[in-house]
């Protein structure tokens, strides 16, 4: 990966990161100055101590040893401090990154929600962001980085005073400048090989993340599969209990050979490594001690000046392992900032809708003909058709004449290929989506109840008026089930942490029938969410709906006729198409498609 490319993508994760903590800067460089400065104040004061008392000024060292103690002492709690500040920054990041991926998707059209593409991305970003503990880590390694650039400047600051150190010696090889140049050199040399280990730990590391991720991104799917209630059934039937945990321990024996192999690699790069900075510090003892011993430096600044010099090869470690790992992260960001660059929606116009107490919207379809992305095959075909202001229509057809899609282009989830919708004569991409959505309650056919409060599904997340979720729950003779339940309104739907109510699938359609009754829109949609009942009941449950809602434009869709007998007007789609219009009346008296759907459907009634 590029560096600049790096850097590009490290700044956008801080830009998320800033929203919420802007002043996280400030953080890094103090907590990283002080946890980088407190070693070479120990250091400092340590020679003058040791000095003090060469020279027995035991007076002095004492106020040496206080002095030393009280910064340690304050630049220890400030350190804590920023360190705790960092860590829940650093915690919190994660849910911030998640939340992002999750607010994206709602910004994106819905169709393109469809595409493997944009799927692909998704999960990537998702898996990416999880890697090596989860992408918030990017936080305490930028931390620790920098602690480690500071600590290798002071090193260099204390280095070149070495140079300084000059005097007595008359030529001596140990007072010259010289000896510091080999020295240097020798921790040069070392520097080098030091990184050299350390890019083939990288790469070892960098592969067995690679490896460990896609291990543990399996694993997961397994377990939460073997963990899931609703697969229990299937699991026993079909006995895939032993076949499952076989797959399970195969991945953790590869996840742990991984390790394995890691460790064995990287532990004879590690003790070389050890190996070469015992070298230097050896090296560093015999020059400085030397330059003590014919009186350059005083035996206190042996200590400083070797214990500086060691600073940097530990902060030089650091900063190869933890680069690393910062690499890799960074190479993690790239697939969540490539999801996050998905284009948002590119219809989403400006204009509110007006709101008007009478209802009185009306929705028209324009020669409308659409195709699904990536699919040649016309789904609509030039279909114009009115949604007048508080009629009640119906929408049926055979399976897979379009009548979901319809729903879906009319509630912008998807847009034309050609042709137009409009809302009171303007285009529906000209209005703000939100504003638009809020024109329509849809009850589908796979709708879905959460597993959250019973409240929060009805109000579906807002903050909800618990009368008005009352009468929702009452129009669909819930309510004196749900007042049975250990916390009503709050009971948690689903058993699935073992402290829900399971809903039989009736009562399910019910509560998804509710939670559109409560949004109270102008504007209702039932496509076919009775699917699982039979005719007769789907025929009452519609009935009794369209009573419910008198004052509301509603379309009923289905593909049996018996439940649409009721409606002011019935469309009858085949193959994208109208191919029929009116009354039930009049479709049974034109011996059309709707007759001869409604004749053979009628048999099973009447057995
Ligand atoms: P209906 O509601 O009348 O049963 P739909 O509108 O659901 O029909 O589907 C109409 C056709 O569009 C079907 O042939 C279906 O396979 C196809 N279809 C539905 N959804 C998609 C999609 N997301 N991508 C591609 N084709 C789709």
């Amino acid at each position: 990966m590029e560096k600049q490319s790096m850097l590009k993508q490290v700044k956008s994760f801080f830009r998320v990161i800033k929203k919420s903590y802007p002043k996280i800067q400030y953080l890094l460089v103090t907590g990283s100055l002080i946890k980088a400065a407190l070693p070479f104040v120990t250091l400092f004061f340590s020679a003058r101590i040791l000095n003090a008392f060469l020279r027995q000024d035991f007076k002095y060292g004492v106020v040496q040893v206080f002095i030393m103690l009280s910064i340690q002492f304050i630049g220890g709690l400030l350190g804590k401090a920023c360190d705790e500040r960092v860590e829940v920054i650093h915690i919190n990041a994660d849910d911030m990154v998640k939340s992002q991926i999750a607010t994206k998707i709602y910004e994106i059209e819905y169709e393109r929600l469809e595409e493997h593409q944009t799927m692909e991305q998704l999960r990537n970003a998702d898996l990416m962001t999880r890697g090596l503990g989860g992408i918030g880590y990017q936080i305490l390694d930028c931390y620790q980085i920098m602690e480690a650039a500071f600590s290798i400047l002071g090193s260099l600051m204390f280095t070149a005073l070495l140079f300084t150190q000059i005097k007595g010696g008359n030529g001596n090889f140990f007072c010259s400048n010289w000896s510091t140049l080999i020295l240097v050199g020798i921790y040069g040399f070392v520097i080098f090989l030091f990184t050299k280990n350390n890019k083939k730990i990288a790469q070892v590391f960098e592969e067995q993340s690679k490896g460990n991720d896609k291990v543990n991104a399996l694993a997961g799917y397994l377990l939460n599969m073997m963990l899931e209630q609703k697969n229990a059934k299937d699991f026993r039937i079909y006995q895939m209990q032993d076949s499952l945990s076989k797959r399970l321990s195969v991945l953790e024996g590869e996840g742990t050979s991984m390790y394995l192999n890691t460790a064995k690699k990287t532990g004879f790069l590690s003790a070389r490594n050890d190996f070469l900075s015992q070298l230097c510090a050896g090296a560093g003892y015999f020059i400085i001690g030397a330059k003590a011993m014919y009186g350059a430096i005083s035996i206190g600044n042996v200590l400083l000046y070797v214990g500086a010099l060691n600073q940097i090869i530990t902060a030089i470690l650091t900063l190869t392992q933890i680069g690393n790992q910062f690499i890799y992260r960074a190479q993690c960001l790239q697939a969540y900032t490539d999801f996050l660059q998905t284009p948002n929606m590119s219809y989403d116009g400006t204009l509110p809708i007006e709101k008007r107490a009478d209802g009185n919207y009306l929705f028209e379809f324009h020669d409308v003909s659409f195709s699904y992305p990536d699919t040649e095959k016309e789904i609509i075909s030039h279909l114009s058709l009115q949604f007048k202001p508080n009629e009640k229509l119906a929408i049926v057809g055979k399976n897979g004449a379009g009548k979901t899609t319809l729903i879906k282009l009319l509630c912008r989830l998807y847009e034309p290929t050609s042709g137009s919708i409009t809302l009171n004569g303007i285009d529906i991409r000209k209005y703000d989506y939100e504003e638009y959505v809020q024109a329509f309650s849809v009850v589908f056919q796979d709708f879905q109840l959460f597993s959250l409060g019973l409240g929060d599904n009805i109000a579906a997340g807002e903050k909800w008026k618990e009368e008005d979720v009352w009468s929702s729950l009452d129009r669909v003779q819930m309510k004196k089930r749900v007042e049975k339940m250990p916390d009503r309104l709050e009971t948690r739907l689903y058993n699935n942490n073992g402290s829900g109510v399971d809903l039989s699938g009736g009562e399910a359609q019910k509560c998804a029938i509710a939670r559109a009754l409560y949004k109270d829109a102008p504007f209702v949609i039932l496509d076919e969410p009775t699917a699982a009942l039979d005719p007769i009941a789907e025929a009452e449950i519609y009935e009794n709906f369209n009573q419910m809602i008198k004052n509301k434009t509603a379309v009923y869709i289905s593909h049996r006729m018996s439940s649409c007998q009721f409606c002011d007007r019935i469309i009858v789609l085949d193959k994208g198409k109208i191919s029929e219009e009116g009354t039930h009346d009049i479709l049974v008296n034109k011996q059309g498609i709707y007759a001869q759907l409604y004749q053979m459907q009628a048999q099973y009634y009447a057995s």
